[in-house]
C-alpha cells in the first residue's frame, strides 16, 4: 500500500472527512490502520496530528501534489488511539468499513450543555443572621420575601436555586441582593447527568467464603504481578459470581484503574445496578437504551474524565473511553445479544479481549452456563478457568424432574400441563407458595414436530431441523436441502404432526381455567412495553400480588423470589428446534437458569421440565444441572460437525435488486473463492431462509475453517473483488463470522 487516508478530527460527524497522504517507503510496511501520525497540513505545511483510517494502493489526486506522511506517534496510551487501533481490529476481524468500525467505536457527540447546579449559601454566623433579619423587620415597611429568604435561611444554611425561586417563590432579585450584601453566595456547579442519584451506601461487605477467596486471591496475585489475561469463572447460580466481579473491582480501583462491567440489557435491573451503587457509591454510572444520545454521551464524558470509575451497561458499554481502564467483567457471558446485529458484527467478548489487550486490563467472562466457545479456550488454556461449585451457604440446588409429554397425550391428557406439574401446582397454591411458568418461545420458526413421537423434521446431512417456508417445502439453512413438507411423521406415521405455536397469552388462559382461584401475571414482550413496564410486573410478583407468573425467557433471568418454590418449564424442546447448531447449547442454557429460579428463598425448590424429547442429551443434562455433561457430549458433536468453536464459520450475504444478477454474482463469487483457495470448504450459494426482503434478493454462502486467519484472508479478496468489478457497485454484501444467528 502506497496511499493512506487520514482523518484529522475524529468527532462523529467529521469522520468521512478525510486526506490522503503518500505513505514514505520507510514506513511502507509498519503503518496500519488506527496508527496516530505527524502530517503537513494546509498551505503552511502546518505539523498536525491525525489517525490513518484507510490503506489504498491508488492516488484519488495527482500523485504529484500529495504530501508525505512525516512519522508515526507512539499513541499507545492513549484513549483516542486506543479506540481507533480497536476499530481497525474490527474491521480486519468482522468486516465492515473503517467508517462503520469508528461509529462504534467512538461516542456520538451530541451537543448537551452541562447540567448547572446553583446553590445559595449562607455566609454569616447564625447569630449576624438574626441581627440582620432583626434590622430588617424593625423597619416598618420591608420586603416580605426578603424576610422569607432569611427565614428558609435559617433552617438550612445552603438551599438549591430552584428551591429558593419556585418552591419558595423567591425572584432572583432578592437572592441578587442578598449576594450583594455578601449575606450568602451563589455557587455554581457543573454537573453532568447522573443517572441513578438516590443510593444508599455502605451496603453490608461480607466475609468471602473459601472458594470466592482463593479466586479473588488469583486473580489478585495475578493482577499485581501485571499478568493481565482472561479468566472465565463458571459458578453456578447463587454462587457469589457477582460478589467476585465487585471484589476484584475493588482491587482495580486501588490500583488506580478503572472498570467496564457487561450486563445483558434484560438484566439490567434496579437489583442489579443497586448492588454495584450500594457498594461504590458515585464511581458508578450506567448506560442503558433508554437513554437518549445526549445522556449515554455525558456519561462518556465523565468516564473520559475520571469522576466515575465503573460503569455498568450492555453491549455498547465496552467503549466507554476510560483512559485507565483495568478491567473488563462479562456477566452471563454466553448471552447472544453480546454479538452485534449490525455491521461490524462484533461479538463483544473477543472485543473486549482485544481492547484489555491494547489497554494492558484483564477481563473476567462469567456465567453458570458458560458458552461451548468459552469452556472450550479455558480447558486448552486460552482462558483461566475459575469455579465457583457451590451455593452459599449450602443452599441447595432445586430437584428437578422430566415429564415425558407423548405419554400425557397417550393418556388422554390434552392440556399443555402435565398431571404431575398440575399436582405440584395446587400443592404449592394450597401452601401460598410461588410458582413460575417458563414458556419457551424460541425456535417456532417454522420447524415441523410429532406430538405423538416428538421427532422434529432435521435435515439429513446437517443434523439441524428443517424449516418450512413459503413454497411449503421444508429447506435446510445450511446445505440448500429440500424436501416436500410430509402429512404425516416420517418416523412414526402421525398425523398429528405441525408447528407448536403456543403464545404466553394463550397460555395465561389455560392457566387461569385451570386454577381459577389462583392470580395469574404475564411477563412478555407486549406486557413490558414502556420504560419501566417490566419492573412493575416483577414487583408486583416480588409483593405476592400473584400466586403464578407466566413468561418467556425474560423470567428466568437473574431475579430472585424468594418464595417460589415450583418452576414449570412448559415447551422445554422447542429450541431444540431452532435451524442453528447452537440450539442444543441455548436449550441447555435457558433451562438451567429457569431451574435455577426454584428455590432461591429457605424452602427447597422444585422444577418440572416438560418434554416431547426426553432422551435429548441438552434435556438430560439440564435436568440434572450438569454443565460438564452437557459440555463433553456437545463439544463431540461439534467436532463431528465440524461447527465452532472447533471450526470457525463466515457466512456471506449477498443482496442484490435484480434475481438473476443475485443468482449470477453469488455464483461467481463463490467460484472465485474456490479458484483462489483450495481446498475450501464452502457451501452454497443458496437462497437466505427469507429469500426477498423489500424486493431485495438475498443469497448466502457458508465456508467453514479451523484457521480464522484463512476465513479473514478469503473477505479481503471477495471485498477487493467487489471493489475491483464495476458490476457489483449495486450489490451489498455482508460478512459475519461465526454468526450467532443463521440467516
Ligand atoms: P451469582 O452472581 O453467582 O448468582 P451473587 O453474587 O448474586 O451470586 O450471590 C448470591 C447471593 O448470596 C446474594 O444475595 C449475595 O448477597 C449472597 N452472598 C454471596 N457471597 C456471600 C458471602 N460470602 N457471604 C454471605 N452472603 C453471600
Ligand atoms: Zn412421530
Ligand atoms: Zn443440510
Amino acid at each position: 500500500m502506497d496511499y493512506c487516508d487520514v482523518v484529522v478530527d475524529i468527532s462523529h460527524e467529521k469522520l468521512d472527512k478525510t486526506f490522503q497522504y503518500k505513505i514514505p517507503d520507510k514506513l511502507s510496511n509498519i503503518l496500519i490502520e488506527g496508527m496516530q501520525v505527524v502530517i503537513p497540513f494546509g498551505r503552511g505545511n502546518r505539523e498536525i496530528t491525525g489517525y490513518v483510517v484507510g490503506l489504498s494502493e491508488k492516488p484519488l489526486y495527482d500523485k504529484s501534489k500529495l504530501k508525505e506522511v512525516i512519522r508515526i506517534v507512539d499513541n499507545s496510551t492513549s484513549i483516542d488511539g486506543q479506540l481507533i487501533k480497536l476499530a481497525g481490529w474490527m474491521k480486519r476481524n468482522y468486516g465492515s468499513t473503517m467508517n462503520q468500525a469508528l461509529k462504534t467505536v467512538l461516542p456520538i457527540k451530541e451537543k448537551s450543555k452541562p447540567i448547572e447546579k446553583k446553590t445559595v449559601v449562607l455566609n454569616l454566623t447564625k447569630q449576624e443572621l438574626i441581627d440582620e433579619y432583626n434590622t430588617l423587620i424593625s423597619r416598618s415597611r420591608h420586603s416580605i420575601s426578603k424576610e422569607r429568604l432569611f427565614l428558609a435561611l435559617m433552617e438550612d444554611d445552603e438551599i438549591p436555586w430552584e428551591v429558593i425561586t419556585k418552591k419558595l417563590n423567591i425572584s432572583a432579585n432578592t437572592i441578587r441582593d442578598f449576594e450583594k450584601n455578601s449575606f450568602v453566595t451563589i455557587r455554581i456547579e457543573n454537573t453532568y447527568r447522573n443517572p441513578v442519584t438516590h443510593f444508599k451506601q455502605n451496603e453490608k461487605k461480607f466475609e468471602l467464603n473459601e472458594e470466592q477467596l482463593l479466586i479473588c486471591n488469583r486473580f489478585k496475585s495475578d493482577y499485581s504481578a501485571g499478568d493481565f489475561g482472561t479468566y472465565l469463572l463458571y459458578g453456578v447460580t447463587g454462587s457469589g459470581k457477582t460478589v467476585c466481579y465487585m471484589e476484584m473491582i475493588e482491587y482495580v480501583l486501588s490500583c488506580n484503574k478503572s472498570a467496564i462491567v457487561l450486563i445483558p440489557e434484560i438484566a439490567l435491573t434496579y437489583q442489579t445496578v443497586m448492588r454495584f451503587y450500594n457498594r461504590f457509591g458515585d464511581k458508578v454510572s450506567i448506560l442503558n437504551s433508554r437513554m437518549s444520545k445526549a445522556e449515554r454521551f455525558d456519561q462518556f464524558k465523565r468516564a473520559r474524565n475520571g469522576d466515575i470509575k465503573i460503569i455498568v451497561g450492555p453491549r455498547s458499554a465496552l467503549f466507554t473511553p476510560f483512559c485507565d481502564l483495568g478491567l473488563i467483567v462479562i456477566d452471563e457471558e454466553h448471552e447472544s445479544t453480546y454479538k452485534s446485529d449490525n455491521v461490524p458484527k462484533y461479538h463483544a467478548v473477543q472485543t473486549a479481549i482485544e481492547r484489555a489487550r491494547l489497554a494492558g486490563a484483564s477481563v473476567v467472562l462469567g456465567s453458570a452456563t458458560p458458552s461451548i466457545d468459552s469452556y472450550m479456550k479455558a480447558l486448552r488454556g486460552e482462558y483461566r478457568l475459575l469455579k465457583l461449585m457451590s451455593r452459599v451457604s449450602d443452599k441447595a440446588l432445586a430437584d428437578c424432574e422430566i415429564v415425558d409429554m407423548r405419554n400425557e397425550l397417550r393418556s388422554g391428557n390434552t392440556s399443555i400441563i402435565s398431571r404431575r406439574l398440575h399436582d405440584l401446582i395446587e400443592d404449592r397454591l394450597s401452601r401460598h407458595e410461588q410458582v413460575m411458568l417458563f414458556i419457551n418461545r424460541r425456535g417456532m420458526l417454522g420447524c415441523l414436530s410429532c406430538r405423538e413421537c416428538g421427532k422434529t423434521l432435521k435435515c439429513p446431512h446437517c443434523d439441524v431441523s428443517l424449516s418450512l417456508h413459503r413454497d411449503n417445502r421444508m429447506h435446510c439453512h445450511y446445505c440448500g436441502y429440500t424436501i416436500d413438507k410430509p402429512n404425516v411423521c416420517p418416523e412414526c406415521g402421525s398425523k398429528r404432526i405441525g408447528g407448536f405455536n403456543i403464545g404466553t397469552e394463550k397460555v395465561e388462559e389455560l392457566v387461569s381455567l385451570e386454577f381459577p382461584n389462583a392470580n395469574v401475571l404475564r411477563m412478555d414482550m407486549d406486557t413490558t412495553k414502556g420504560k419501566s413496564g417490566h419492573e412493575a410486573i416483577l414487583e408486583k410478583f416480588a409483593n405476592r400480588e400473584a400466586d403464578i407468573l407466566v413468561g418467556t425467557q425474560m423470567i428466568v433471568k437473574g431475579h430472585d423470589f424468594s418464595n417460589v418454590t415450583l418452576v414449570g418449564a412448559l415447551a422445554a424442546d422447542m429450541s431444540l428446534n431452532i435451524p442453528d447448531y447452537r440450539s442444543g447449547e441455548r436449550t441447555f442454557q435457558l433451562l438451567t437458569q429457569a431451574v435455577g429460579r426454584a428455590g432461591r428463598g429457605d424452602k427447597k425448590g422444585k422444577a418440572i421440565i416438560q418434554t416431547y424429547e426426553p432422551d435429548n442429551y441438552s434435556i438430560i443434562a439440564s435436568g440434572n444441572q450438569d454443565y460438564e455433561e452437557f459440555y463433553n457430549k456437545e463439544i463431540v458433536y461439534r467436532e463431528l460437525m465440524n461447527y465452532p468453536p472447533v471450526s470457525h464459520m463466515l457466512l456471506m450475504l449477498i443482496q442484490s435488486e435484480d434475481e438473476k444478477q443475485s443468482d449470477g454474482q453469488s455464483g461467481a463469487i463463490a467460484e472465485l473463492i474456490k479458484s483462489r483457495f483450495d481446498n475450501v470448504k464452502l457451501l452454497g450459494p443458496q437462497d437466505a431462509a427469507i429469500k426477498k426482503i423489500n424486493d431485495i434478493y438475498r443469497k448466502i454462502i457458508y465456508i467453514k475453517d479451523k484457521d480464522y486467519d484463512f476465513l479473514v484472508e478469503i473477505k479481503d479478496v471477495v471485498e477487493k473483488y467487489l471493489l475491483d468489478n464495476n458490476d457489483y457497485s449495486k450489490t451489498y454484501v455482508f460478512f459475519d463470522f461465526d454468526p450467532v444467528n443463521m440467516i
